[in-house]
C-alpha cells in the first residue's frame, strides 16, 4: 500500500489480539442469526474515524449504515444527550408528554417537502416507521395493497420483510410473509430497458400496479429515492415523480422510505426532492437520531390525523434522548449546511472513483447523490455481478484502515456513506486507499 497512513494507524494485525479473543465470544454468546461484519471491534469513535480495541484506527465510510451523518460523538449531541439523560430518562410519550418530541417534530414538518400542515409519529427503527406508514395509509384510504419495488429493502420485521425483495439473508426460513404486497419494476438505468428514460419506466410500472391489483385496491406506493441495500440504484429522473404522477391519480398515497437516503445524505434535505416529488408520507431513521435510535413517519396533517387516538405509537418511541440527540443533530445540519457539505463530498469521491469506469474492466458504474455512492463491480466483458471481487475488495479494505459496506441485490456494489463532517484530507486519504485497492484487486 502506497498511501501513508494519516487519519488511519494500523499498529496490529487485523484482527488485533483483543479483537480476535472477543470475536470467540461473540460467537459464544450472540445470536448468529445476527451476523459478523467487521473482524475488528469498536471501542471509541470521533468524527469520522473509528478506534478499535487494539488501538488500531480506521477512517469511516459507512457511518454505521448512514446513522452518524454528523460524526461520531458529535460533541453538540454528546452533550445534549448527556443534560437530557439526567433530567427526563423516560416516561412514554403517550402517557406523560415532553417537549422535545414536538420540537422534532416540528423540524420534521420544517425540513420535509411539501407547503402544508404536516404531522408525526416517533418510533425506534426504520422497520417501525414503515410499518406505521402502511398502517396509516391503509387507515386513511381504506385501502390494504401495499406496491413496493423490486430491488426494494424495507426492514426484517413481518410486513417489513414481505416488502423487502431480497430473500437471502432477509427472508429465507421466515414466512408466512404478510399479504398484500405487491412487486413492480424500479429503474435501474444500467441494466433496465428504459435506461434513462425514467418517464417510460415509471409508465411500465403503473400499468403493472393496474394489472396486477388494480389502483382502486391500493393503499400507497412506496419507493426508496435511492435504493440503499438493493445496490445504491438512483432511479431515471422522471420515475419517482412519474410513479408519484400516477398515484395521486388514483387516490393513492406516495410514501417515500427515505430512512437511508434522508436527512441531507444525497445533496439535499431530502433525496426525492431531486425529482421534484412531494410525498404523502416520508419515513425516516438512521441520520434523523445523530447516532440514538430514533425514526418518524411525517406526513399530511389530514391523513396523520385519521388513525384513532392509541392506535399508532409504542412505549419507548420519541424517547427524550434520543429526541435531545435528534434536535443537536438537525442544529448541526441546519449551521453546517450539511446538504451542501454531502455535495461536496459526492464531487470529490466522483472526480477520484469516477474514471475507474473507463480504466478498470470491472467497474460498471459510480453512481449516487452526495455523499451516498455505490460502485458496481461486473465481470469484465459482461454485466454479469462480480460478487468475488466486491468480496476480496471489502477485506482489503478493512485490513487497510477503512470502515466500508457493500450493497446490491447481488452483492456486487460497494457502497460509500462517509460522514458529512468530514474532512477533504480524510476522505482524500480513503479514496487513494480504495483506488488502490480496487485496481490491484481487479487486476488478479
Ligand atoms: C435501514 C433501512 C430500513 C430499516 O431500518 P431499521 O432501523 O434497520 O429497521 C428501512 N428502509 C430503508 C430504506 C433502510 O435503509
Amino acid at each position: 500500500m502506497s498511501v501513508p497512513q494519516v487519519a488511519r494507524k494500523i499498529v496490529t494485525a487485523i484482527p488485533g489480539p483483543k479483537s480476535e479473543a472477543l470475536k470467540a465470544e461473540h460467537t459464544r454468546y450472540v445470536s448468529a442469526g445476527v451476523g459478523q461484519g467487521m473482524p475488528v471491534f469498536a471501542e471509541t469513535a470521533s468524527g469520522s474515524t473509528i478506534t478499535d480495541v487494539d488501538g488500531n484506527r480506521f477512517i469511516d465510510l459507512a457511518s454505521g449504515i448512514a446513522v452518524t451523518g454528523v460524526g461520531n460523538c458529535a460533541p453538540e449531541v454528546v452533550a445534549a444527550v448527556r443534560e437530557e439523560v439526567a433530567k427526563l430518562t423516560h416516561t412514554n410519550f403517550a402517557t406523560t408528554p415532553y417537549a422535545n418530541y414536538i420540537e422534532v417534530c416540528k423540524k420534521l414538518d420544517e425540513h420535509t417537502p411539501g407547503d402544508f400542515a404536516k404531522k408525526s409519529v416517533l418510533v425506534n427503527s426504520g422497520a417501525e416507521a414503515v410499518e406505521n406508514a402502511i398502517k396509516i395509509a391503509r387507515k386513511y384510504t381504506g385501502r390494504s395493497a401495499v406496491v413496493v419495488m423490486e430491488n426494494a429493502f424495507h426492514g426484517r420485521t413481518n410486513l417489513t420483510m414481505a416488502m423487502t425483495t431480497k430473500s437471502m439473508p432477509y427472508k429465507q426460513g421466515f414466512g408466512a410473509f404478510a399479504p398484500d404486497v405487491f412487486r413492480v419494476p424500479f429503474s435501474y438505468p444500467l441494466r433496465d430497458d428504459f435506461g434513462a428514460d425514467g418517464a417510460a419506466a415509471a409508465k411500465a410500472a403503473a400499468a403493472k400496479i393496474e394489472l396486477l391489483v388494480g389502483s382502486a385496491n391500493v393503499a400507497a406506493v412506496i419507493a426508496e429515492p435511492i435504493q440503499g441495500e438493493g445496490g445504491f440504484i438512483v432511479p431515471a429522473e422522471g420515475f419517482l415523480s412519474g410513479l408519484a404522477e400516477w398515484a395521486h391519480a388514483h387516490d393513492v398515497l406516495y410514501i417515500s422510505d427515505e430512512i437511508q437516503a434522508g436527512f441531507c445524505r444525497s445533496g439535499k434535505w431530502f433525496a426525492c426532492e431531486y425529482d421534484g416529488v412531494v410525498p404523502d408520507l416520508i419515513t425516516t431513521a438512521k441520520a434523523l437520531g445523530g447516532g440514538m435510535p430514533l425514526a418518524a413517519v411525517t406526513g399530511r396533517a389530514e391523513i396523520m390525523d385519521a388513525v384513532q387516538p392509541g392506535g399508532i405509537g409504542g412505549t419507548y418511541g420519541g424517547n427524550p434522548v434520543s429526541c435531545a440527540a435528534s434536535l443537536a443533530a438537525i442544529g448541526i445540519m441546519e449551521e453546517q449546511d450539511l446538504p451542501a457539505k454531502a455535495a461536496h463530498i459526492g464531487e470529490v469521491v466522483e472526480s477520484v472513483l469516477g474514471p475507474l469506469v473507463d480504466e478498470v474492466p470491472a467497474v460498471a458504474e459510480v453512481r449516487g447523490r452526495g455523499a451516498m455512492i455505490g460502485v458496481e463491480f461486473v465481470k469484465p466483458g459482461t454485466m454479469e455481478p462480480n460478487k468475488e471481487l466486491v468480496g476480496r475488495i471489502a477485506k482489503r479494505t478493512i485490513q487497510e484502515g477503512l470502515i466500508m459496506l457493500t450493497c446490491g441485490i447481488n452483492g456486487n456494489v460497494i457502497r460509500l456513506l462517509p460522514p458529512l463532517v468530514i474532512t477533504d484530507d480524510e476522505l482524500n486519504e480513503a479514496l487513494a486507499v480504495l483506488k488502490e485497492i480496487i485496481v490491484e484487486e481487479s487486476a488478479k
